[in-house]
């Protein structure tokens, strides 16, 4: 037997392991579930090409573990270790990577988190365990070896007689980690980590129920059959080529990874690259709400199927957190903080191949399918426009596919709505006037107006869309949007007055005197409009400036305008040619006049919604009385 001094400068390495990385301890079992798979592989590697000749069979990885002994197993098939190699890899290799690490990130306490993962390899195991044991026969004509560290740098080698090939490493659980002996929680971290690992992976067995014999009575139970318990899925959609999947098995994964989800995907997207980067995975776009909080952090990444994170901030361009689904890449640097995986720069080569990948996917639903993506449109329109504020590559994609919904249902690309509005809604200096609305209900009256003079009318309701519509504004020319109740339609969109006023310019002089009498610092700005007699005497309506500056603050991006305290700003057109103002200026009395003002006033207020309260409770009371 040969005993010996691990090559390390630290005096006890172990202690400090398991500071540094108390929050992750549970790591230990996918580090060493990851060195049984990469055995695994490597052996299957070498038979192929004909450089290992044994059998390479039907492999599988056990977890077992003995709650009486305080112990856990991991026990592969693998191409296991001679004696020389235990001592390469294991005492030698290994520990510097220990001590490097530890080194590079002694400071880093707050990041341990992020660095766990990936960092520590076969001796995160010493995080839950005081000692460690492998027993390992390698598929070469060697006899095995039997290791075994207690945790200070002194280990000890001797022969072992295990006869079968691969590697079992034997970790006696420390009194603090005996949670780690649970059934339950050891297959919630095989459930985390190793759901798509690529070897199947055993951990107990269960009861089969097999088919009845032929001739079998009704009454009779039906054969069971223990079989072994294998926890994982070795072959996951996003690792087969799109070619040999079909929609049905999309969905399928999708449940296998949401199982909770009941709600179906919308559409899916296939990633698949292998130059100048390694990345598989598939994307799925889910039906959203307008909650997009709720909705991050369901992105899994893995590392050729070893579950990382779910945490895929600065590898997929923020707009897209809302999606669902899998990526796995091998170039992306994991023990590295946030800030400089940003930077990195195969990451934003991944970043950006994701963006163009989702953009294109889009454009090919709408070239193909257009009617069907106009159906999903209202749940993915929030991702699109977000990707539309955020990124400007996809801003240039999505301008072709990206919709604009009118009120009645139909939908418009955007040179497609260019084309509609051109001959009717421009302004006096030749700019599309827009007009939309951003609630059917309470902007009925007001979109009624519009469509009775013929105008489109579109329907933007997304949280977001006071921002995507500056930005429309900006980066397109002559474009100008309008909620149908901010300012007077007429005055926006037509280029010269048709309409005669029914008063003269003395009139409304004395019309106007007589309304900022009663009105009078309520905060309107009055103006003095003729239009068809028809349509109401009062209207009120919002700068759209002061509206959108509201709204932005609200959902952020505002933050320039400081406080937050928009003041409140009315417009009141008073239509001149309506019967009842004709009646205010007529009347007699200045006690009927105000009445008749107030009561107009509370008439508009009601249709812009403004009227609320005490002021309704009011309002009703006084029109009861009218109409006794
Ligand atoms: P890494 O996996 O990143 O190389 P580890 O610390 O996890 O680092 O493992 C160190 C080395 O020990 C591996 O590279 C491998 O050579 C060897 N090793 C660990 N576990 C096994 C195993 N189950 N079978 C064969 N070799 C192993
Ligand atoms: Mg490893």
């Amino acid at each position: 037997m040969a005993t010996g001094k691990i090559n390390v400068s630290v005096d006890n390495i172990f202690p400090l392991i398991k500071k540094f990385l108390y929050s992750d301890h549970e790591i230990f079992l996918r580090e060493l579930i990851s060195n049984a798979t990469d055995a695994t592989l490597k052996l299957k590697h070498l038979t192929s090409i004909g450089e290992a000749k044994v059998e390479y069979g039907d492999p599988k990885i056990e977890i077992k573990a003995d709650k009486e002994g305080k112990k856990l197993h991991i026990i592969d098939q693998g191409l296991g270790m001679t004696e020389e190699e235990v001592k390469k890899y294991i005492n030698e290799v290994a520990f510097s990577g220990a001590e490097e690490f530890l080194d590079k990130y002694k400071d880093a306490g707050k990041e341990a988190g992020i660095i766990g993962h990936f960092g520590l390899g076969f001796y995160s195991s010493f995080m839950v365990a005081d000692k460690v044991e492998i027993i390992t026969k390698s598929y070469k004509e060697e006899p095995a070896v039997h290791w075994s560290c207690d945790g200070s740098p002194e280990f000890s080698l001797q022969e072992s007689d295990k006869k079968e090939r691969g590697t079992e490493i034997i970790l006696h659980i420390s009194e603090d980690s005996t949670e780690f002996l649970e059934e339950g929680r050891i297959s919630e971290l095989l459930k985390k980590y190793n759901k798509f690992m690529p070897i199947p992976i055993k951990f107990g067995t269960k009861t089969e129920t097999l088919p009845k014999p032929e001739g079998a009575k009704e009454e009779d139970p039906a054969p069971t059959k223990e079989v072994d318990n294998i926890i994982n899925n070795p072959n996951p959609a996003w690792t087969k080529q799109p070619a040999d999947l079909k929609d049905e098995d999309y969905k399928n994964f999708y449940r296998e990874l949401y199982p909770m989800q009941f709600e179906e995907p919308l559409f899916h997207i296939h990633l698949n690259v292998d130059y100048p980067f390694n990345l598989t995975g598939i994307l799925y776009f889910p039906k959203l709400t307008n909650d997009l909080s709720i909705q991050k952090d369901r992105i899994q990444l893995y590392q050729n199927q070893v579950y990382v994170t779910d945490n895929v901030e600065g590898i997929v361009p923020e707009f897209l957190t809302m999606l669902r689904g899998v990526i796995d890449s091998p170039d992306i640097p994991l023990n590295v903080s946030r800030s400089y995986l940003q930077a990195d720069g195969a990451v934003k080569k991944i970043s950006s191949y994701i963006t163009r990948k989702v953009a294109d996917k889009l454009n090919s639903l709408f070239k193909n399918n257009r009617e069907e993506f106009e159906a999903k449109w209202n749940d993915i329109k929030i991702v699109i426009e977000y990707g539309m504020l955020s990124e400007e590559k996809f801003f240039e994609k999505a301008d072709k596919f990206a919709l604009y919904p009118t009120i009645d249902g139909k939908y418009y690309t955007f040179d497609e709505l260019k084309e509609a509005l051109k001959e009717n809604q421009t302004d006096k200096d030749d700019k599309l006037v827009v007009l939309y609305a951003s609630d059917k209900e309470a902007q009925h009256s007001y979109i009624e107006a519009a469509k009775a003079k013929g105008y489109e009318v579109l329907l933007m309701d997304s949280p977001i869309i006071a921002h995507l519509m500056q930005k429309l504004e900006t980066s397109k020319e002559n474009l100008s949007f309008a909620r149908v109740d901010a300012d007077h339609l007429d005055n926006l969109i037509k280029k010269e007055d048709t309409q005669i006023s029914k008063l003269s310019d003395e009139e409304k002089e004395k019309l106007k005197t007589n309304l900022e009498e009663v009105i009078t610092g309520k905060g309107y700005t009055i103006q003095m409009e003729a239009m068809d007699s028809d349509a109401s005497p009062f209207i009120i309506t919002e700068p759209e400036f002061m509206r959108r500056m509201k709204e932005m603050q609200q959902t952020g991006g505002g933050g320039m305008f400081g406080m937050g305290n928009m003041p409140e700003m009315y417009n009141l057109i008073v239509n001149t040619n309506h019967e009842l103002v004709g009646e205010i200026l007529n009347t007699k009395t200045a006690k009927k006049r105000e009445r008749l003002i107030n009561q107009s006033l509370d008439l508009a207020r009601l249709s812009k919604g403004l009227l609320k309260g005490e002021e309704l409770t009011k309002f009703i009371k006084r029109s009861y009385e009218m109409v006794k």
